[in-house]
């Protein structure tokens, strides 16, 4: 095989959407897997919806993810420019071949004209394919002639009347039968070219040997083919890979959540994390293996693993990928990260280093997210809760629960002032004299214990926590028990 090349063709009208990350993912993944090329190519032929800014936020969403290229709009490489706005001329220049070659011809219907007639073809139960009369040779000359006079027309591409078959990587053979599209423009009078037409001018010059593209796509690839072959060049290899569906079975939209990779950037995912789960969408590891780094997973990327299922996006399967991606960072690393996302007037920042050691150690585990751990330390550790849920009222409900939260609160009220906290010794003391005096043991001490310290019905074991926790938040804890039993 060649070497290999391949390319991510975004057109820069919007954010990059997490659809299209999973396409230069595997474009990427692929080049890496193969030690090939991976091309980055600005399809921005739509002059009034592409923008500069677009591109720019859709190269900082690449490489936030780390899918670097080796030649793009920003990266000079020997097949540029890479953006399709500079390229006018070379597409100009093939146009004029596919002309003198017959295989295309101007064409100065207006649009008037071509509503009409489909109209009349759609009457008349036919396709409605072009028929107008600029295909017909006999008209050349007049097209000249009015191309001289200043005329602007658009250039169609005379669709051979035959079936063309793609053997693709995901689908198989697709077989598209012949009259299934008519001569279809590829310069608009405007003079600016249609994707169909530029993308293969493109892929030919830039020599790219396989597309890996959504399978939207699938019905733009019997055009791409025709005009390959009026090239006369080979087409690359095809995969075209499923689409994203929500867990509804629609396509995947902003009613399924955030579709923008810049969304889950600022909720805090992690770049690796996001990159795992979107490799997971339609392609399955060799080893069945659901979470991996970049690195591990290049050596057994192929184009034979894709599903030919839609993907169905779970965004709780993405949390969690992203939680078992916490869980890969070193210890160090992970504490850094995460403090940067505690605000600074929490209640964290104001404990010694001994008690942020021993909450970062408590928690970590409990994490999705970066900025899950304030939330988590926050709810433990200093919050009074407003109400119980349901669980914790059956243990409220427990007659000994009220004995227990007397109990603590008076005995947290004999603990002298100074001491902000209860060591885990002296938590064990106190614990152990009032089951003594109030003789209980079990589920009821337990619970009503918890319940009583901690406000809720579970949570980290108490021997962690309790030291964690001042001791005034305690006594407000068990007053609150002790006011609602009250009731
Ligand atoms: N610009 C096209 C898109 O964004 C590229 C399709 C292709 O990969 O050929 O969908």
């Amino acid at each position: 095989m060649s070497e290999v090349r391949v390319r991510f063709a975004p057109s820069p009208t919007g954010y990059l959407h997490i659809g299209g990350a999973r396409t230069a993912l595997y474009n990427y993944l692929f080049a890496k897997a193969t030690k090939g090329t991976f091309v980055l190519r600005i399809e921005d032929t739509d002059l009034e919806r592409s923008t500069k800014e677009f591109e720019a936020l859709q190269i900082l969403d690449l490489k936030w993810l780390g899918l670097e290229y080796d030649e793009g709009p920003d990266k000079p490489g020997k097949y540029g420019p890479y953006r399709q706005s500079e390229r006018l001329e070379i597409y100009q220049k093939y146009a004029l071949q596919l002309i003198e070659q017959g295989k295309a011809f101007y064409c100065f219907c207006s649009e008037e004209e071509l509503e009409a007639m489909k109209e009349k073809a759609t009457r008349e139960g036919r396709p409605p394919h072009y028929e107008g009369k600029w295909r017909n040779p006999e008209f050349f000359e007049e097209a000249a002639a009015r191309l001289a006079a200043g005329e602007k027309p658009s250039i169609r591409f005379r669709a051979p009347n035959k079936p063309y078959v793609l053997n693709d990587h995901v689908r198989g053979r697709v077989v598209y039968p012949e009259n299934m599209v008519g001569d279809f423009v590829i310069v608009r009078s405007s003079g600016l070219p249609v994707y169909n037409y530029c993308c293969v001018v493109d892929d030919v010059e830039m020599k790219i040997t396989h597309v890996i593209r959504g399978e939207d796509h699938l019905s733009n690839t019997v055009r791409q083919l025709m005009i390959y072959e009026a090239l006369s060049a080979t087409p690359p290899e095809f995969a075209h890979v499923s689409l994203l569906i929500g867990q509804d079975r629609q396509k995947l939209s902003k009613r399924h959540g955030a579709t923008a990779v810049v969304n889950y950037k600022e909720e805090s995912y992690l770049p690796g994390a996001a990159l795992n789960y979107l490799c997971l969408l339609g392609w399955s590891h060799p080893e069945e293996k659901d979470i991996f780094t970049k690195e591990e997973l290049i050596p057994f990327f192929n184009l034979e693993r894709f599903s030919k299922s839609p993907a169905i996006y779970d965004i709780e399967k993405f949390k969690w990928v992203n939680g078992q991606h916490l869980k890969l960072m070193n210890e160090s690393e992970l504490r850094n990260q995460t403090e940067k996302f505690i605000e600074k007037d929490h209640l964290y920042w104001a404990q010694s280093d001994e008690w942020k050691t021993n909450a970062f150690k408590l928690f970590k585990d409990s994490m999705l997210f970066f900025n899950d751990f304030a939330r988590v330390v926050q709810e433990n550790v200093f919050q009074i809760d407003e109400s119980f849920d349901d669980k914790a009222k059956e243990i409220l409900a427990m007659p000994t629960t009220k004995d227990l939260a007397t109990h603590w609160n008076a005995e947290l009220n004999l603990i002298s002032s100074s001491d902000k906290f209860l060591s885990q010794a002296n938590f064990q003391k106190i614990f152990d004299k009032i089951k003594t005096a109030l003789q209980l043991k079990g589920k009821p001490l337990f619970m009503g214990t918890r319940l009583s310290l901690t406000g809720k019905d579970h949570g980290p074991e108490l021997k962690d926590l309790i030291p964690l926790t001042p001791v005034d938040v305690m006594k407000k804890r068990c007053q609150k028990i002790l006011s609602f039993s009250a009731q």
